[in-house]
């Protein structure tokens, strides 16, 4: 048995398929005769050769739009695709383990990245990220060579693979994929949500699962308990028989709520919306009866392009999610990169610590040719539909108003086309800064709603990186920290009377609804999946027993006392009458 932990519930049983993945695609691992080592050699030849030609393009290119500094990072990632010593060492590997180049190259990196991460050299450490890009660029580059076809995914897999980035995800036929393990990456992992989201269960944080696990092998994921059984006991199997019938009955317990109204025992409705990445989870999201969606993340459609989508390819897309959605309302959220969310188009400053450096509107703000298209395809789809503009990672008034200062001016641009736009179209603010989170009663004058992420807020106040198994444990959501700060999120907007909507990952969790309604929450935002269990702890819930709730959490001193009190028979359990 492996550990990890668990990021999307759930159990899935098949046979696994252990990958290595690109930016935007994967392939499978696999062992290789040695009459094939040849053949290898002359594909990494080739792969090293295309990805350095794609570089100096991308330096050329980069250059001409961006600015030479933004592109130097391109010479610099050339030089290494071209070291001898990083495909000597894929080489020996090809020959010595028998495995073939994707699985070496992968291995080769995450040796690298090893012993970088482990050097106290701040300036070596900053390099780590273009040694996983250069990493991911010759990958994807061997993977396509090979022609779109080359990862087939059979029917209820298990993917097992180092780290998914949000880009290869979008692409997988999840569909088809019955579970996901990987090594990298925790439940705010951007991978995660959306496994979340489309309902796949998941386990991330599971050391050398690639190596350890053989495609071929047979697994239990219980995305749960966060553990995966390797060629199990028939008393597993049977035990998780039992499992998966009472798991099966939990859901069908639920389906009868899908038409029923959120709404408190004591009167009060409190609109449900959905999280949604991408036109597949938008059914999702209708089948239970979303009152809209209440966060796009519109990064997913950008990440499964080769290049940035020209306005016309965001407008088609945008609009067919307004359109199934219309007349319920949709907040499409700006392009939120930085941190784990990145493009292998759009190259990003070598940066200490990528979660506090350039991100969401600050980004956008620096690149115009990036913001106006895409303000101009939402602004088109504002015309028919009720769309409302989210802002990602706001730190103050001055990014709203800088904002507003370029919206104005692509209105302006559109008027004088002919176009038509919603001149009034709602724009929001993430509260998912420390400082945005104080000023909360300021930024709500200025803008029409709030949207509360809860995913970045907690890890910007506890000091605790998202995406880092290591510091897994101070990341916590139920900190009375945290909590205070929610509470005092929600009074501000309150008293501004602006709707504030909890998006972030903390309000799918039906354990935590009722102290969230308690400090103030009065919308939610969450993954299709989770929206039925969180419809029935808000049908639950009276608002006064919830507010007592609240104000005890708030009293206490640390998470396991917090955790206690929503433990406690009838505080954190539903109301008994
Ligand atoms: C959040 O930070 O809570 C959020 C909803 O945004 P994302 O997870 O996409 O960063
Ligand atoms: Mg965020």
């Amino acid at each position: 048995m492996l550990r990890g932990t668990g990021v999307s519930p759930g159990v899935a049983r098949g046979t696994a398929l252990v990958i290595a993945c690109g930016y935007r695609s994967a392939a499978p691992r696999r062992s290789i005769q040695p009459s094939e080592a040849e053949g290898e050699r002359l594909r990494l030849d080739a792969a090293l050769a295309a990805a350095a030609a794609q570089l100096a393009a991308l330096q050329e290119d980069v250059g001409e739009r961006l600015g030479p500094s933004q592109a130097e990072i391109f010479g610099a990632q050339t030089l290494a695709v071209q070291d001898p010593e990083l495909r000597e060492r894929v080489l020996r590997r090809v020959r010595e383990k028998r495995i073939n180049v994707e699985a070496a190259l992968s291995e080769v990196i995450d040796e690298y990245l090893r012993i970088i991460e482990a050097v106290p050299d701040t300036y070596l450490r900053e390099r780590a990220a273009d040694v996983r890009d250069v990493g991911r660029r010759v990958l994807s580059t061997l993977i396509e060579r090979r022609g779109p076809s080359s990862l087939v995914i059979p029917a209820g897999a298990i993917v097992v693979t180092e780290e998914l980035l949000p880009s290869v995800t979008a692409r997988l036929e999840l569909d088809r994929v019955g579970g996901l393990v990987t090594e990298r990456g925790h439940r705010f992992s951007h991978s995660s949500i959306l496994a979340r989201s489309l309902g796949t269960p998941a386990i991330a944080g599971v050391p050398e699962a690639s190596v350890r696990i053989r495609t071929g092998d047979r697994l239990i994921v219980d995305g749960l308990a966060g553990v995966v059984f390797v060629n199990p006991e028939p008393s597993v199997e049977g035990e998780y028989d039992r499992l998966e019938a009472e798991l099966r009955a939990g859901k069908e317990e639920l389906s009868h709520l899908v038409e029923l109204p959120s709404v408190t025992r004591d009167g009060t409705t409190v609109p449900l919306y959905a999280n949604v990445s991408q036109l597949a989870d938008t059914e999702s999201a209708l089948r239970f009866e979303a009152d809209g969606i209440g966060l796009y993340r519109t990064e997913f459609a950008f990440s499964i392009h080769p290049a940035f989508p020209t306005e016309d390819e965001q407008y088609e897309s945008l609009a067919r999610v307004a359109e199934r959605f219309h007349p319920r309302r949709v907040v499409f959220r700006l392009l939120d990169l930085g941190g784990d969310k990145v493009l292998p188009y759009f190259p990003m400053p070598p940066a200490r610590n990528p979660s506090l450096a350039q991100r969401g509107v600050r980004l956008l703000l620096r690149h115009p040719d990036v913001l106006k298209p895409q303000l101009r395809a939402l602004l088109r789809v504002s015309a028919v539909h009720p769309a409302s503009i989210l802002l990602p990672v706001v730190g103050g008034l001055e990014e709203v108003r800088e904002i507003r200062d370029v919206l104005r001016q692509v209105q302006a641009e559109l008027a004088a086309e002919g176009r038509p736009f919603n001149p009034d179209v709602p724009l929001g603010a993430m509260i998912e800064v420390p400082s945005a989170a104080l000023m909360a009663r300021t930024l709500a004058r200025e803008v029409a709603f709030l949207s509360l992420g809860t995913n970045d807020l907690v890890q910007y106040v506890l000091a605790a990186d998202r995406e880092d198994e290591s510091i897994a444990p101070y990341y916590q959501p139920l900190h009375p920290g945290v909590l205070r700060l929610i509470g005092s999120v929600a009074d501000a907007a309150v008293s501004a009377g602006r709707e504030l909507t909890i998006c972030g990952e903390m309000g799918g969790d039906p354990l935590h609804t009722r102290l969230l309604l308690g400090l103030g929450l009065r919308s939610f935002s969450v993954a299709p999946g989770e929206m039925l269990a969180v419809k029935s702890a808000i049908r639950e819930t009276r608002l006064d027993d919830a507010r007592d709730l609240a104000q005890r959490a708030v009293e206490l001193g640390s998470v396991a006392e917090v955790e206690a009190l929503l433990g406690e028979r009838g505080a954190g359990a539903p109301d008994a009458s």
